[in-house]
């Protein structure tokens, strides 16, 4: 079964001002897309190529003889959630189960704006901020170019991509201006709440 690139869940200008279609074009039609490629020549002919992808991820994680399968194989899961934790008219105060926990974990709105920005700003070089849920609680963690939550057995609820690729078109080098956007017009809050469900 080989590897899909699903199909966005808006329309390519759906994010415009804050993500533009030219950056979509690009970071989804061309990088999402390559990290699909890659990974399906990766696993041809393997036993990989009948496993699912976060099979394939959890099956490489570990293993040093694997980077280069992990590292597409994750990029392609993490793409993947990142557009869906992206909506147009999204950000903000969030709506939802989501939002009392965030009261309780963080003490409020504000505080998880704040720490949030904070993670995906000071992730350095390339890699992700992510809202997580682990033991019932939700915290914010980052990860390193290509590692995953789902990589060490914990759930991700909302990610931002701070690959330079995400923002560079639009924001040039200026990663703070593309994470304030984010949090405070993009974040799918339905797709976290959707998350604590499953
Ligand atoms: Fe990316």
């Amino acid at each position: 079964m080989a590897i899909i690139l699903p199909a966005l869940p808006f329309e390519k200008n759906a994010l415009e001002p804050y993500i533009s279609s030219q950056t979509l074009d690009y970071h989804y039609g061309k990088h999402h897309n390559t990290y699909v490629v890659n990974l399906n020549n990766l696993i041809k002919e393997s036993d990989l190529e009948t496993k699912s992808l976060e099979l394939i991820i959890l099956l490489t994680a570990d293993d040093t003889t694997k980077t280069a399968i992990f590292n597409n194989a994750a990029q392609v899961w993490n793409h993947t959630f990142y557009w869906n934790s992206l909506t147009p008219n999204g950000g903000g105060t969030p709506t939802g189960a989501i939002a009392s926990m965030i009261d309780t974990d963080f003490g409020s709105y504000e505080n998880f704006a704040k720490a949030f920005k904070e993670a995906a700003l000071t992730q350095f070089g390339s890699g992700w901020a992510w809202l997580i849920i682990d033991n019932k609680k939700l915290s914010i963690i980052k990860t390193s170019n290509a590692d995953t939550p789902i990589a060490h057995g914990i759930k991700p609820l909302l990610c931002i991509d701070v690959w330079e690729h995400a923002y560079y078109l639009d924001y040039k080098n200026a990663r703070v201006e593309y994470i304030d956007k984010m949090i405070n017009h993009l974040l799918n809050w339905e797709f976290a709440n959707k998350n604590l469900t499953l």
